[in-house]
């Protein structure tokens, strides 16, 4: 029997800075001086508003939605791994404050609760709209899974695609970074593992869909000998300056 879900709010994580005070209006000042120092004439009628728009659509992203994060009692004992994948991850890269976008696969092994499978999604969201690097992100999805379910293992893997690699600096398009973080028995016993890794790259009758691109070796699986969380990524670095 489900009995009443449990609620908790979301406190948006303050390594993050915390929920932000936005000033739009000092923010379309702020965006006109920017494009002005830049070369950018704003007096066309297609432009006249770019500063308004970019404040907005820079608060948008930068702003964490709150939510209510559903717990269930795992009344019916459910231990078998739960995985979301190809949840959507849109976020901003911190050093150059563009965009880096591409998927996040989510699993767990539940404990003595579960989570609402929708809010999945939206603990993704919550970390990518603030300004983040993907190791972070990808560590904090993680953490949060863990301090809220206490489930007995956490997987979480992010890749995604940095603008600022893409469109400027090395100029590599198409070049995807990958991430993961560990917790529990996901990242302390070796079959557990394996079979999130094998569910993360190939869903096969267990996943939920199909994998936005074609299926390819996973670059990032942990070496079991690293400490952990484990973080890995592509060869190819983030430019930082
Ligand atoms: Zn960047």
């Amino acid at each position: 029997m489900l009995t009443e879900g449990l609620t908790a709010r979301t406190g948006v994580d303050t390594a993050g800075g915390g929920s932000p005070v936005v000033d739009l209006s000092a923010a379309e000042r702020a965006a006109a001086a920017f494009l002005a120092a830049l070369g950018v004439p704003l007096d066309s009628e297609s432009r006249r508003a770019t500063p308004g728009r970019m404040a907005r659509a820079y608060a948008e992203m930068l702003t964490p939605r709150p939510f209510e994060p559903t717990t269930f009692p795992n009344d019916e004992g459910y231990d078998e791994l739960v995985l979301a994948r190809s949840l959507p991850v849109r976020s901003v890269c911190e050093h150059h404050l563009l965009p880096f976008v591409g998927v996040a696969h989510v699993g767990y092994l539940p404990g003595e609760r579960i989570l609402g499978l929708s809010k999945l999604a939206r603990v993704v969201e919550m970390f990518a709209r603030r300004p983040q690097v993907q190791e972070r992100l990808t560590q904090q999805v993680a953490n949060w899974m863990q301090g809220t379910l206490a489930p007995r293992g956490v997987g979480v893997v992010v890749e995604a695609e940095h603008m600022c690699m893409s469109m400027r600096g090395v100029g590599v398009t198409g070049a995807s970074t990958t991430t993961s973080a560990l917790h529990g028995l996901l990242r302390d016993d070796a079959r557990s593992r394996a079979e999130f890794f094998a569910l993360v790259d190939r869903p096969g009758a267990a996943g939920p869909g199909p994998r936005p691109h074609p299926a390819r070796p996973h670059p990032a699986r942990p070496d079991p000998a690293r400490p952990h969380p484990t973080l890995t990524r592509t060869p190819i670095p983030m430019t930082t300056e």
